[in-house]
């Protein structure tokens, strides 16, 4: 392995579902709902496989699916991007923002992440050969935010971008208009360009809603917005997002893009299309359910003995778990299949300051209430 992947092993992911299936375990470690999608949704990528649609599509996308993103981006947010030059298709959010960092940031440049980051992040960065800057986001009055000088003070002479992921997986936070605003004043000042990580946009709660960086002003000439069909429409296996960009920058990230997959499983973008134009009522709907597992979730690991941050968005509730008498949340996480039953992810791995997350875990809400209940019966037995 190149020594600028040395130290990148296997992710928390993969490790941790292995352990649930070696174990048995209630898996509330990655993020994916145990029920499906909209059954239109699912219809239209089996109509699109049985009507013919399996050969190679164009490298930046199906133009129906690059349509239906401009017109969501524009329906939901008032932005608007040509879908012929300005928006294109990527194998998942993850691919777009790979794609994205591999071609706006070269060796020695330095990439800003809020930390804790979400895993590929920091891979890509080393990737490409740039450094992160961590940003750390800490517990204010029960919510995760950061200090805009420690954002300020983060810019270097090397900085070439921030990458922002709102809502904010795995810290629950969704950015208010100050906090973005406070993003957006570093970008305008250094002239750096945001990369957005927007995979939860729809799943946010209570009164928070999702801002997307790009609306703000003099930042949709520098914001490489990205998102995908996983979240928003209970399909993570099916890989399929997309960015919106000015066209010189999509330019820049489909270069690297063409090279890394060239295209996208046609008959899922399909599906995604048809998805982003007919299905919004059901992810509202997807959305509500979420915010009550989230709030049965939180009364259980309460009742059980965590303290608890209540996630504004996204799948996920971090947990500190000192006040059970545990300190590392790594060893915890090893051990709590054994001990209760549980898979859950040690945050401190999504930090550079690992002991700024050390004594934190990552529980995810986005399964049936009777998993979520045998969850936190059996984590009530730690104590
Ligand atoms: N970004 C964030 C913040 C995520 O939590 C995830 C995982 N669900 C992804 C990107 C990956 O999205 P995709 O499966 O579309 O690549
Ligand atoms: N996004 C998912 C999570 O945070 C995991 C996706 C993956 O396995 N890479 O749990």
């Amino acid at each position: 392995l190149v020594e600028r992947m040395q130290g990148f092993g296997e992710t928390i992911f993969a490790e941790m579902s292995a352990l649930a299936v070696r174990t048995g375990a209630i898996n509330l470690g990655q993020g994916f709902p145990d029920e499906d999608g909209p059954a239109g949704v699912l219809d239209a990528a089996v109509e699109a496989i049985r009507s013919g649609g399996n050969q190679y599509p164009p490298g930046p996308g199906l133009p129906e699916l690059r349509e239906a993103v401009a017109a969501q981006r524009l329906d939901r947010y008032g932005l608007e991007y040509d879908p012929a030059i300005e928006v294109f298709v990527t194998v998942g959010a993850t691919e777009g923002v790979a794609a994205s960092v591999l071609a706006l940031a070269g060796p020695g440049d330095e990439v800003i992440v809020f930390e804790p980051y979400y895993d590929s992040y920091a891979a890509v960065i080393a990737l490409a050969g740039a450094v992160r800057r961590p940003v750390t986001l800490r517990p204010v009055e029960g919510r995760f935010t950061f200090d805009p000088d420690a954002l300020r003070a983060a810019v270097g002479p090397r900085t070439r971008a921030i990458l922002v992921n709102s809502p904010h997986n795995p810290a629950g936070t969704v950015f208010t208009r100050d906090e973005l605003e406070a993003i957006a004043g570093v970008c305008r000042e250094h002239d750096l360009i945001a990369i957005t990580d927007e995979v939860y946009e729809y799943l946010t709660f209570d009164e928070a809603g999702h801002i997307p960086l790009a609306t703000l002003d003099g930042m949709r000439e520098r914001t490489v917005s990205v998102s995908s069909a996983g979240k928003s429409f209970s399909v993570t296996g099916w890989k399929t997002g997309w960015v919106t960009a000015p066209a010189p920058h999509v330019r820049a990230v489909q270069t690297v893009k063409q090279f890394l997959t060239y295209a996208v499983s046609a008959p899922y973008q399909r599906a995604a299309a048809y998805a982003l134009r007919n299905e919004i009522p059901w992810v509202e709907e997807l959305r509500k359910s979420l915010q009550g597992k989230r709030d049965r979730l939180i009364t259980g690991l309460e009742a059980a003995g965590f303290t608890t941050y209540r996630p504004q968005g996204t799948y996920f509730v971090q947990a500190d778990i000192r006040p059970l008498g545990f300190t590392d949340g790594m060893e915890l996480a090893r051990a709590l299949p054994e001990k209760a039953g549980v898979v859950a992810i040690p945050t401190q791995v999504f930090y550079d300051h690992a002991d700024a997350g050390a004594h934190f875990v990552r529980f995810a809400f986005c399964k049936k209430d009777e998993v979520i209940d045998e969850a936190v019966e059996r984590l009530a037995r730690l104590r």
